[in-house]
């Protein structure tokens, strides 16, 4: 709250509640003082209906207490609180490759929905994992730095990419002869039962079968030659 909506939010306090309000013109400038240094951090209005002269009113018409800042500091932090619990950092406009500017505007957008300055952004959550073809789309718009760390994490696509950005074929976009693991599915291996009795499974493997990457180099020449 800005110092002239603060004079403002006490001028109506007095109103309401004439106890409030000093006679004393010293006593009057101290409270506003103390007001405005206390509501500092407090916006006038926000988004999802927050207007602390509202606030104040609601006080003075429910509680037998003369209002202190804190009647008002109180709710709006459980307030702010729940704005910042509806926001998901969506992606900011700047190069997601500069990776100290991408955080700062997030954390700048943070900071705006925590004062009350921006709504929250809502996004729709991803349950289960988004669809492949979005799955591609966030790939491709996560920050370079951020897809290298996660790498470990998706050996398959890493692969991909590596393979891609070496210009070698994507042994994935042919079906595995050796083990019949169809287009886009790793290959496999047999893992054994560990009874007689059972059956064994299959487990992915990180590396391609060779002759899947031959097949699959003889399909890229293919499709140059075709072109
Ligand atoms: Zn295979």
């Amino acid at each position: 709250m800005t110092p002239d909506e603060c004079a403002a939010l006490l001028a109506y306090v007095g109103r309401l509640d004439p106890r409030a309000a000093h006679r004393d013109p010293a006593e009057t400038a101290g409270q506003l003082a103390t007001w405005c240094d206390l509501l500092r951090d407090v916006p006038a209005t926000a988004p999802d209906g927050w207007d602390a002269a509202a606030v104040a009113r609601a006080h003075i018409t429910g509680s037998p207490y003369p209002i202190l800042p804190v009647d008002i500091t109180r709710p709006w932090t459980a307030h702010r609180r729940a704005l910042l619990a509806r926001h998901t950092d969506p992606r900011p406009n700047v190069d997601p490759d500069d990776v100290e500017g991408y955080q700062q505007a997030i954390r700048a957008q943070r900071d705006a929905v925590a004062t009350g300055a921006v709504e929250p952004t809502a996004s729709r959550e991803l349950a289960g994992g988004p669809h492949p073809q979005l799955a591609h789309l966030i790939a491709r718009a996560l920050p370079a730095a951020a897809a290298a760390a996660l790498a470990p994490f998706r050996p398959l696509r890493a692969a991909r990419e590596a393979a891609a950005l070496a210009g070698r074929p994507d042994a994935l976009n042919v079906p595995c002869t050796w083990c019949r693991a169809p287009v886009g599915e790793p290959c496999r291996r047999r893992t054994s039962p560990k009874r007689a009795e059972q059956q064994g499974g299959w487990s992915r493997r990180s590396t391609v079968h060779p002759s899947r990457l031959d097949a699959a180099t003889e399909q890229a020449n293919r499709q140059e030659r075709a072109a």
